[in-house]
């Protein structure tokens, strides 16, 4: 055991650092409490720089490198822990810090083992040793609160307080947690902390913080506050604690979405805008991942960004779309950071931003296709002249190229000729001038030329500065053209107008805007006046015309329509009048309103007068024709006069004598009877004079009827007459003649009798006419038939004989006057022509129709019809039955038959 001890004991003195025990005594040596030091090495008298005798059985107070007190704390510590205590401690004395061991060798016995920490410079050290090595003051409090001793840094001296009471060296409030403590401590035993703001030092108002521990843990002993100064610390602690308090509100308070990440993803932190901006409560999100809330499409990208940011520290953007609390997903901008244990995100929902730039992105598309549509020349460029945006029109005509290749480049670098240049120098005046222009340029792409018509703006940026150039550039070339036509055809036309005859004018209501020269020559006046005045043009009207003229102007006919078409007179200076003929025509705009009126004006003088002659002409040609007209008249009404005086005359002058042939023939016969005395000689030449005396009778009457229905005094004596009965007693009187010429003649009707109107000497001649000819062209042993037979609304009369015929080509020309068929199928000197068209005649005089029909060698077939009309009233009937009237019916058949050679009269 000694053996070990001396080891120890070698040990200890040998050291290399200090070593000293002290032990707590009470009435040892000086009988006074409080610790002693009992043992030192050499190394802690060299520290000292005293002697060991000099320092065993010193009070440690004395050397005042360790005060009672902070040994008090330190050995209740470890006899409480039952094991050794190091600590670094600062050692004012020897402004050095040490690490110092502090065990308990035995009983009431500590050892303290003092160990410089040369390299610690910075006062960073345990709160208890700081508090020890800082200690502004301790007080000892009896168990009353009554202050027994005080002990105070020179530094930093304290006023006198011993023998008062707490609540007389404290304020109120900071007694009160002291007395708090006090009893605290003396339940529990243990080191109490409390700290206050209070004025301890004359310095001035400060933070201090008092342990307090029990003296000598007897509780009748009283208590001790080692007191040390923390206005510093709190201060600091103040300060850091303001700021993280400003740092939490900063982070309640952003309006973005914010959240610490750890490096498994879960989520660490976040703040209030995820409820109103996700749906989740903070509470909700730490206990999710942050892959949870990724879209799965965008997973891939975002651990992309976690790696970057491990690797590369700094920030990193990065846009994912996130799963909001209520399924749908919102796009997010998140701005990440990692600082080595966790990611720190701030985010902000862009989904509206996305789904402007969206709407932006289709509005461009919108524009785009809408500036392509137009057919003028649309373009925008940067303030350096590079083309930032061009039309469809732009990049097709104008460059020929894709607008791709236009994009970013200026016009030189685009197509390097004079078009450019002037591009770049216009662009540079309108950006210079901050002013819209417009000019007229060329542009010459292969094969054409574009004449331009361009208007260059410039445009602004949000601040108001020029951003660059806006070019609108249309084509003119067709304008250009249309243009210099219209030049060309107005000078041709000044040309027409100054060289023609006509005075040709141009005016709006108010003024003439021309007038070509024909005017001075047709008015022999000045068109200064009519400029001066377009009223003036109306002023040289004939006063006689000037009324009507001006009425016509004057007409809403002519200011609506603007037609005026008139010929009027004016007067000369001279005095004498000229004639002229104005045509106006109006010149209306594309709504229709007449907004020019233009007028050409002829001389016409020659043209009235030559009219006026011609008309004076006509008039006296048609006197001299009116007047020969009615010589002729004169003439032919007497020729008329004449011809039917002759005829009347003529007609007397016939038949007296024949008449007077016949009346002594007729005596002759009848003496002949009644003397017998007569030779067949006789007999035979009195018969050919009474038949050719009857055929010229014929004749006469034939001519005579002709005459009278070509004057229009034909008879027409119609009254109703049983038809039936005229045609049969006439066909009855005539069979004998016919039987005398071997012909048999028959007659036949459907219907017994039938009244009609008609005129019955009449209808005996065109029987008698037809039955001679039926007979006169007959063969021998021929027959005739009358057949009579009742139509609808006609009666149907046809006589056909067995006869010679007509010729088909002949059969129209029958009825006419003086015609008949062919002499060599006639017999020789019979008939004259006049026959049959007095038939037709009379037939037509009751309203029927004659036709004919034949076959050649085989017979001719007569049809009359005539209409059936009249009643009962007023008939004539069987008046021809009398005597009288059959020897006169005998007399003109005779006359009938007179060219029928061979019939016995
Ligand atoms: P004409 O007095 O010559 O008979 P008409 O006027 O009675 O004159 O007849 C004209 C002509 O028509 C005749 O000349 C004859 O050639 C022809 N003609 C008239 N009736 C007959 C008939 N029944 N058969 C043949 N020819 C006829």
């Amino acid at each position: 055991m000694n053996e070990k001890n001396d080891f120890y004991k070698g040990l200890i003195i040998n050291a290399p650092y200090a070593y000293v025990c002290v032990k707590e005594t009470h009435n040892t040596f000086e009988n006074s409490e409080g610790f002693f030091l009992i043992d030192v090495n050499p190394c802690f008298c060299k520290l000292i720089k005293a002697g060991h005798e000099e320092l065993i059985g010193r009070r440690t107070a004395d050397i005042e490198l360790l005060s009672d007190m902070d040994l008090e704390i330190y050995f209740d510590e470890i006899e409480k822990n039952k094991e050794e205590k190091v600590i670094k401690k600062f050692f004012p004395k020897l402004n050095q810090w040490y690490r110092v061991m502090i065990y308990s060798p035995e009983q009431g016995c500590f050892a303290l083992l003092l160990m410089e920490l040369a390299e610690e410079k910075d006062p960073i050290m345990e709160y208890s040793d700081l508090m020890l090595s800082v200690s502004d003051a301790i007080i000892e409090f009896d168990s009353n609160y009554i202050v027994k001793t005080v002990k105070t840094v020179p530094s930093c001296p304290i006023r006198e307080i011993t023998g008062k009471n707490i609540n007389q060296i404290f304020s109120k409030k900071i007694a009160a947690q002291y007395i708090k403590a006090f009893e605290k401590v003396h339940i529990t035993e243990v080191i109490e902390e409390i700290e206050y703001k209070d004025v301890l030092h004359k310095t001035g108002c400060s933070w201090y913080r008092a342990r307090i521990h029990m003296k000598n843990k007897n509780k009748r002993a009283g208590f001790i506050a080692v007191i040390t100064d923390i206005t510093k610390e709190k201060m600091a602690e103040l300060e850091l604690r303001i700021k993280t308090e400003e740092l939490e509100l900063f982070f309640e308070m952003l309006p973005g979405l914010l959240c610490a990440v750890d490096q498994e993803g879960n989520i660490v932190k976040c703040n209030k805008a995820w409820k109103e901006i996700m749906g989740y409560t903070p509470e909700e999100l730490v206990t999710m991942n942050i892959k949870d809330l990724i879209h799965e499409n965008d997973l891939s990208s975002i651990i992309k960004v976690v790696l970057e940011l491990k690797k590369h520290n700094g920030f990193k953007q990065h846009v994912s779309r996130c799963l909001k609390k209520d399924g749908s997903y919102c796009y997010i901008s998140w701005n990440c950071c990692y600082d080595g244990e966790c990611f720190y995100a701030i985010a902000s929902d862009i989904s509206k931003i996305k789904a402007f730039e969206k709407e932006l992105m289709a509005q461009k598309r919108f524009l785009k296709t809408l500036i392509d549509t137009i057919p003028d020349y649309i373009y925008y460029k940067d303030k350096e002249g590079r083309y930032l945006g061009c039309n469809k029109a732009v990049a097709e005509d104008i460059f020929m190229l894709k607008e791709e290749e236009i994009i970013g480049k200026n016009d030189i670098e685009i197509q390097d000729n004079e078009f450019s240049k002037n591009c770049i120098k216009q662009d540079r005046k309108v950006l210079e001038q901050k002013k819209t222009m417009i000019y007229e340029e060329k542009v010459e792409p292969p094969g054409k030329t574009i004449y331009l018509e361009t208007i260059k703006t410039p445009f602004y940026n949000d601040e108001g500065s020029v951003s660059g150039v806006i070019g609108v550039s249309r084509d003119i070339t067709n304008r250009l053209i249309s243009q210099e036509k219209i030049k060309e055809s107005e000078e041709r036309f000044r040309q027409l107008a100054e060289n023609i005859e006509e005075a040709f004018w141009l005016s709006t209501d108010t003024e003439m805007l021309y007038i070509s020269p024909g005017f001075e020559r047709i008015w022999d006046r000045s068109r200064d006046c009519i400029y001066e005045d377009i009223f003036n043009l109306r002023n040289y009207i004939y006063k006689e015309d000037k009324k009507k003229i001006l009425r016509i102007l004057n007409t809403k006919e002519y200011k609506v329509n603007g037609y005026f078409n008139e010929k009027y007179r004016i007067v000369k200076p001279d005095g004498t009048l000229r004639w002229v003929w104005e045509k106006i025509f109006p010149i209306r705009d594309e709504n229709g309103k007449i907004v020019r009126r233009a007028g050409i004006i002829e001389d016409i003088t020659t043209l009235k007068i030559a009219e006026e002659v011609v008309a004076r002409t006509r008039e006296e040609m048609m006197q001299v024709e009116l007047r020969k007209k009615s010589v002729e008249l004169q003439q032919l009404g007497e020729l008329e006069k004449l011809r039917t005086d002759f005829f009347a005359n003529l007609s007397h002058e016939l038949r007296t004598p024949i008449n007077l042939i016949l009346a002594a023939l007729k005596m002759i016969e009848i003496n002949d009877q009644e003397t017998e005395d007569k030779t067949m000689s006789n007999h035979k030449y009195l018969k050919i004079m009474k038949q050719n005396s009857y055929r010229l009778m014929r004749l006469i009457n034939n001519l005579i009827d002709v005459t009278r229905l070509d004057a229009g005094f034909l008879s027409f004596n119609a009254s109703t007459w049983d038809i039936i009965y005229i045609l049969k007693s006439i066909t009855h009187s005539v069979a004998i003649y016919a039987k005398s010429k071997n012909i048999a003649l028959s007659f036949e009707s459907e219907v017994d009798s039938i009244f009609i109107k008609c005129d019955p000497d009449k209808i005996e001649r065109i029987l008698l006419n037809l039955l001679s000819n039926a007979i006169k062209y007959n063969k021998d042993n021929g027959s005739i038939k009358v057949f009579v037979s009742k139509l609808d609304k006609e009666l149907l009369i046809s006589v056909s004989d067995t006869g010679i015929g007509i010729p088909k080509d002949k059969l129209n020309l029958i009825f006419e006057r003086f015609k008949q068929v062919d002499s060599r199928l006639t017999k020789e000197g019979e008939g004259s022509g006049i026959g049959l068209s007095l038939v037709k005649a009379f037939v037509e005089m009751h309203g029927g129709k004659i036709t004919v029909d034949s076959i050649l060698g085989m017979g001719t077939d007569f049809s009359i019809k005539l209409p059936i009309h009249g009643g009962k009233d007023c008939i004539n009937d069987r008046i021809m039955e009398n005597e009288d009237c059959d020897d006169l019916r005998i007399e003109r058949i005779r006359m009938e038959f007179s060219d029928i050679y061979g019939i016995e009269f």
